[in-house]
């Protein structure tokens, strides 16, 4: 198999990635738990500013949660934030400060699952493992013609045939390089919905495209109806604003953005009946004259009206839990993307 010209051609042609320039076990765990789920031109932008915020494992772990979700900003999905934080903790304070040696162990840690664990040992220490998300999934069933529905199901099965040496079996060159190349792979000429076989490295030794249909590997997941469900949903959210402190609440971890704050929010109306993210709201409101945006979390669609209000009128109005005076020049209150952008119409009247 043409691994070895696969490694070169990712060596090659991915020099410019900042967290392949100098390696560490922290540097992985930070890089990939920001490439999950988040573009690498995404985090190409934050990753050495997050490092030289929190050059190590015990700046991390003693820094506070708001601390890192500040230095997070830009790349979304907060969970994954407090999860590199408390990995940092366990380690920190559990294994004295050493990421345990091997994938198994580390999938002990809560936060660090098979992916995360194998990038770490892989890309991290350049021993052998392989980092299966949905982008080598993709590669490696068409390499190999695994013709399974694609998911975690699948993924598991390429780890058994890892681990059984029954895929990469005469495999004696980096572990880094090879995960790295597959990476590099799935993001560029073996895409979900196109593959530029032409160009493939591997196009001699690759099942799928023998088969004259590399797109039919793996298999595409059939949406069941509950997957494919979409919401309404209209929220008012609540300006109280005094001199440059704006009112704002800390999401707790059952919520959206849970650890980011929100400006007091309401539902005023949604298709989903059983919706607990806000609360309802407790009386009527001249929605027609309030200022609107829109947004979108998971599977609603959210429609927002923006209304100017004092103190008083949000208990009136149904909205109950602890806000706090958050100062909008630290880091815009560390406010969520969708209540800066009502604190930003408002402010642009
Ligand atoms: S030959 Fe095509 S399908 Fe096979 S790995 Fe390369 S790009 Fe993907």
């Amino acid at each position: 198999m043409s691994l070895k010209k696969l490694i070169q051609w990712s060596q090659t042609e991915f020099t410019d990635l900042p967290w392949r320039n100098s390696r560490s076990l922290y540097g992985t765990l930070v890089s990939e738990i920001m490439l999950q789920q988040t573009t690498v031109g995404t985090v190409k932008n934050h990753y050495e500013r997050f490092l030289k915020r929190f050059p190590d494992l015990a700046s991390l772990a003693k820094a506070s949660e708001e601390e890192v979700t500040v230095a997070w900003k830009g790349l979304g999905y907060y969970r994954r934030a407090r999860n590199l934080k408390k990995i940092s903790e366990y380690i920190f304070n559990q294994c004295g400060g050493e990421f345990p040696s091997t994938a198994e162990k580390l999938q002990e840690i809560p936060g660090i699952g098979p992916y995360t664990s194998h990038a770490i040992i892989a890309i991290g220490k350049d021993a052998r493992g392989l980092a299966v998300d949905a982008n080598l999934e993709r590669v490696i069933a068409r390499l190999y013609g695994l013709k399974f529905e694609k998911g975690p199901k699948l993924q598991k099965k390429i780890l058994e045939l890892f681990n059984s040496e029954k895929i990469f079996s005469d495999f004696n060159l980096s572990y880094r390089g090879l995960n790295e190349a597959l990476m590099d792979l799935g993001r560029t000429y073996c895409q979900a919905r196109k593959a530029t076989c032409d160009l493939c490295p591997l196009k001699n030794d690759c099942l799928a495209f023998k088969s004259k249909k590399p797109l039919s590997y793996p298999v595409e997941k059939i949406a069941t109806l509950k997957e494919k469900e979409e919401h309404e949903l209209h929220l008012l959210r609540f300006i109280v604003i005094k001199k440059n402190k704006v009112l704002a609440y800390k999401k707790t971890d059952k919520e959206w953005l849970a650890g980011q704050y929100e400006i007091p929010t309401l539902v005023i109306s949604t298709t989903d009946k059983k919706l607990k993210q806000y609360p309802f709201l407790k009386s009527k409101v001249l929605d027609g004259k309030l200022k609107k945006y829109k947004t979108s979390i998971t599977k609603y669609k959210i429609v927002n009206s923006i209304l100017v209000a004092d103190q008083k009128l949000l208990k009136t109005m149904g909205f109950t839990s602890e806000v706090e005076w958050r100062d909008l020049d630290d880091d815009h209150a560390n406010l969520s993307t969708a209540s800066y952008k009502a604190l930003k119409i408002f402010q642009a009247d």
